[in-house]
């Protein structure tokens, strides 16, 4: 199992490690996007976007679960699950064409809907430490059911 673990100090770091993700990702890849409200999750999924030459606005689809970018250079769906009710909403905007796509997912708050995870994944977990400032981000990348 690998893990990484990477200390920002600014949103600018963060969004720049999600860059270099979204430069480097590969065609199927899921990732999963743990932490708290204002944590960073959404400053991040803006960096994997433009890793992927997407030059579109990238948000925090809350209110529409999945956002789909088809002008980069891979296909990217930003799903973001914190309002979803059941599980079942997942099927109904066909999330197994995203998970088992040539697709890059990348999921927030995916610990709401864990049991429809695919059995590989990278999960990602945004962590504040108050001691280390206002700005400090711990950021864990974690290899889930891999290597392929
Ligand atoms: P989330 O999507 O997790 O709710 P956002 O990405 O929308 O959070 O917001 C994160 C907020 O935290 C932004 O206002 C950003 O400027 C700020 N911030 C401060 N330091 C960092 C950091 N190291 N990494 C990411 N965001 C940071
Ligand atoms: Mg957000």
């Amino acid at each position: 199992m690998t893990v990484n673990v990477t200390e920002t100090y600014s949103p600018e770091e963060t969004y720049e490690l999600g860059v270099k993700i979204g430069q480097t990702c590969k065609p199927g890849q899921v990732f999963t996007l743990i932490g708290d409200l204002g944590v960073g999750k959404t400053v991040f999924t803006q960096g994997v976007a433009k890793g992927l030459e997407i030059d579109e606005p990238v948000n925090s689809p809350t209110f529409t679960i999945l956002q789909e970018y088809t002008r980069g250079r891979l296909p990217f769906y930003h799903f973001d699950v914190y309002r979803i009710g059941d599980v079942e909403e997942m099927d109904e905007i066909g999330y197994e064409d995203c998970f088992y796509g040539q697709g890059i997912c990348l999921v927030e708050w995916a610990n709401l809907i864990e049991e429809i995870l695919p059995e590989h994944y990278y999960k990602i977990v945004i962590e504040k430490d108050l001691e280390k400032g206002f700005d400090y981000r711990k950021i864990t990348i974690e290899e889930i059911g891999g290597p392929l």
